[in-house]
């Protein structure tokens, strides 16, 4: 007997049928396909429109997942890692990044070989989409809030805190990624290059704005942003004065290479402009209140649909956390000690040392960028002519502006030493294994303070007469020989008739004479975000990346294709200045000053470091040494070979730079039980001066 299908078993079906259909038509509502991609994810969970990117631990650095949601729901999935290696970490973000675009999905399947770097994205991933559903993230720290977030603590970002806090604002935070702050400014030797101001008039020098418009024109070969040479010489003496109302000392006025007339503002004491500058800066941070976040690196920028500004994300030693913001600074400097960076912008320069600090990395380029700002000149790089190839110390232009003189391994001179740098870099460079000797007497050592550093060194070398010297360098005796007695005759006459050099200071003949190698280097990174002279950062096409604002290093435009030595100081005064004020004008503009909430995490000045083992005798010892901006001192007792009270004292004015690395030498001599200093990544000159103070502590 055949079965009848039963009125029951009717109704069964018709259910079925519609179960199916009502599966089918969800599953086309919640995965709509065009042309067999999936466009977007709409299922039962609510999502909140907006990007949410989260970053987690990867392999070789942060691997980071973005969700983006729209009215639709979620839009977008993707995967990046900065630092993952590209054969294997790299390859498995591509693949996932290709995967999300042919089948947008909420999960995925580990890429094998790549398991740590899919672990990373799977828990960012699910961290991202909690956060897109206005849930809370386990274990997340809470975002912070401020009103203007400065990125990178050298010259530009310290002025621009400073300025923006001087105007009116409350609440600006600092964050830098090195332990000390300064980067490449702290290194600046020469001084601040500007026109029409007091000091010039008191010396009775004529510098108009428009003089030091064409002079720099010239020297960036007209490749220079003309309003934004404009800004940088019209403010240029308003800048000199700034710096010496809150404490610096810009007094004296010299001759610079590529300047028409006196235009180098230095401190009277002819020392280096940037630790002068750098330190006053701090001092001035430190009055005013502002927090810097020491070690603190921004990694990402986070702007709205519109592109308004409205964050940033930074790691620091407890992990990753947000500052929500209405403007931030872009102050992050260079990428001169990006070799990768360099090599891919320059390849001529591809292997080039550097005069950089390690925190010269374009970390702003890159960050910026994700937001959609245009580059300028960003393939123009300057090189310093004469760098010691096995210190990386830079020589200052005034050695050879005082009178030395730079001859190859055949003893012969080569070049007009006074020259643009990127001829004397690229004449060095000609020389067949690419280096010179930086060659000068008595007379110029005792013109320039900044050569006892380098005597101090080790890197150069002295000898009492010219063939001792040849000797002890290896170049060529009898054509050395030559070589200075013809530069005397010619400085004697006032012509050098070989290569046309206009100032010969000295005949060179005063011994001891002295030599030092040598090579050009990566100096200075022209090339950068592009902005306008209120210092918005600009797209591609022009438009303004609201609340969004860039000065110094990372910036381009300024110095065009050859920035003049003493342009990059007035560079990071004006445009830092600029930025603050621009800064502050856009919170008044979009919601006002709010009372600041985030502090800067305060060393403890009382930390005793204990249980450090020596071989040193039993006893109380003192020592100490020259630190960065004054003496450094230790005391510390040994007993039965072990030191229970080590103190390390610095410099008032550093206890926002040196302070963070002494403590972190302190602690780290505790921690290894050794007493032995670990250098400070950045706080080289602090961590050698503990090292020397120990060194030379001597029993009481
Ligand atoms: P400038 O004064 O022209 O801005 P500097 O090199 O003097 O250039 O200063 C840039 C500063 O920015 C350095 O102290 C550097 O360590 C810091 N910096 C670079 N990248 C980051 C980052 N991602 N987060 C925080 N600070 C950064």
């Amino acid at each position: 007997m055949g079965k009848q299908p039963t009125n029951k078993n009717k109704g069964n079906i018709v259910g079925l049928f519609l179960m199916v259909l009502a599966a089918v038509i969800t599953i086309i509502i919640a995965f709509p396909v065009t042309d067999g991609v999936r466009k977007y994810i709409k299922d039962n969970t609510k999502y909140i429109a907006g990007t949410y990117s989260v970053a987690e631990k990867g392999f070789g650095g942060n691997v980071r997942a973005t969700v983006v949601v729209g009215d639709n729901g979620i839009e977008n999935i993707s995967f990046a890692g900065k630092s993952e290696t590209p054969d294997i970490g790299g390859a498995a973000i591509q693949k996932l990044n290709d995967q999300m675009k042919e089948n947008l999905d909420t999960e995925f399947d580990s890429v094998s070989g790549a398991t740590i770097t899919s672990s990373g994205l799977k828990h960012a991933l699910k961290k991202a989409l909690l956060k897109a559903q206005g849930k809370e993230v386990k274990g997340e720290r809470k975002p912070q809030s401020a009103d203007i977030v400065v990125i990178g603590a050298g010259g530009a970002g310290m002025s621009a805190a400073i300025e923006a806090a001087q105007k009116g604002a409350t609440n600006v935070v600092i964050l830098e990624k090195m332990p000390i702050t300064g980067g490449n400014s702290v290194r600046a030797t020469g001084g601040l290059n500007a026109s029409e101001t007091q000091y010039q008039k008191r010396d009775g020098i004529e510098d108009s704005n428009e003089l030091f418009y064409q002079d720099t024109m010239k020297g960036g070969k007209n490749l220079n942003d003309p309003e934004l040479v404009r800004t940088l010489v019209e403010n240029s003496a308003a800048a000199v004065d700034w710096v010496n109302s809150i404490g610096g000392d810009l007094s004296v006025v010299g001759q610079f290479g590529g300047a028409s007339v006196k235009r180098i503002h230095r401190p009277s004491d002819t020392s280096a402009v940037g630790p002068m500058l750098v330190k006053t800066l701090n001092a001035k941070l430190d009055e005013l209140g502002i927090p810097v976040l020491l070690e603190t690196k921004a990694t990402k920028i986070f702007a709205d649909k519109d592109g308004k500004i409205t964050g940033v994300e930074a790691e620091d030693e407890n992990g990753v956390f947000v500052i929500n913001t209405k403007a931030v600074v872009l102050a992050t400097g260079g990428f001169g000690a990006n070799s990768q960076m360099v090599a891919k912008y320059a390849p001529q320069l591809d292997g080039f040392i550097t005069t950089n600090h390690v925190g010269a990395t374009g970390d702003g380029i890159e960050m910026a960028t994700e937001l959609g700002a245009g580059l300028t000149d960003i393939e123009q790089i300057q090189t310093h002519p004469t760098v010691n190839p096995d210190t990386a110390t830079m020589y200052t232009e005034g050695v050879r502006g005082n009178g030395a003189i730079l001859v190859n391994d055949d003893g012969k001179r080569f070049v007009n030493e006074l020259d643009t740098r990127d001829v004397v870099s690229a004449a060095i460079m000609a020389q067949p294994n690419g280096e010179s000797w930086l060659v000068f007497d008595t007379a110029v050592r005792e013109s320039l303070s900044a050569i006892e550093k380098y005597i101090n060194e080790g890197i150069i070398v002295e000898a009492n007469s010219i063939e001792e010297l040849a000797q002890k360098t290896g170049v060529n005796e009898a054509n050395l020989v030559a070589t200075m007695q013809e530069y005397a005759a010619m400085q004697a006459v006032g012509k050098d008739s070989e290569f046309g050099r206009k100032s010969m200071e000295v005949p060179l003949t005063k011994p001891p004479y002295f030599a030092g190698k040598a090579k050009p280097a990566v100096h200075h990174t022209m090339g950068g975000v592009k902005i306008n002279k209120e210092t918005q950062v600009l797209k591609e096409d022009g438009s303004v990346i609201p609340g969004f604002f860039a000065a110094g290093e990372v910036v381009g435009g300024v110095h065009g294709a050859n920035r003049l030595g003493g342009n990059a100081v007035t560079d990071i005064v004006v445009f830092g200045r600029i930025a603050g004020d621009s800064a502050n004008k856009y919170v008044l503009d979009n919601g006002g000053n709010t009372e600041r909430t985030i502090t800067a995490q305060t060393e403890d000045a009382n930390f005793v470091a204990k249980d450090i083992k020596t071989k040193l005798k039993d006893g109380s010892y003192k020592g100490s040494a020259k630190g960065f901006g004054g003496d450094i001192e230790v005391t510390f007792t040994v007993k039965k070979g072990i030191v229970n009270d080590l103190e390390i004292s610095g410099p008032k004015e550093t206890t926002e730079i040196g302070g963070k690395a002494i403590n972190k030498i302190k602690k780290g001599m505790q921690k290894s039980g050794k007493f032995e200093v670990d250098n400070v990544s950045g706080a080289s000159v602090t961590s050698k001066g503990i090292k020397d103070a120990i060194n030379n502590a001597k029993a009481q």
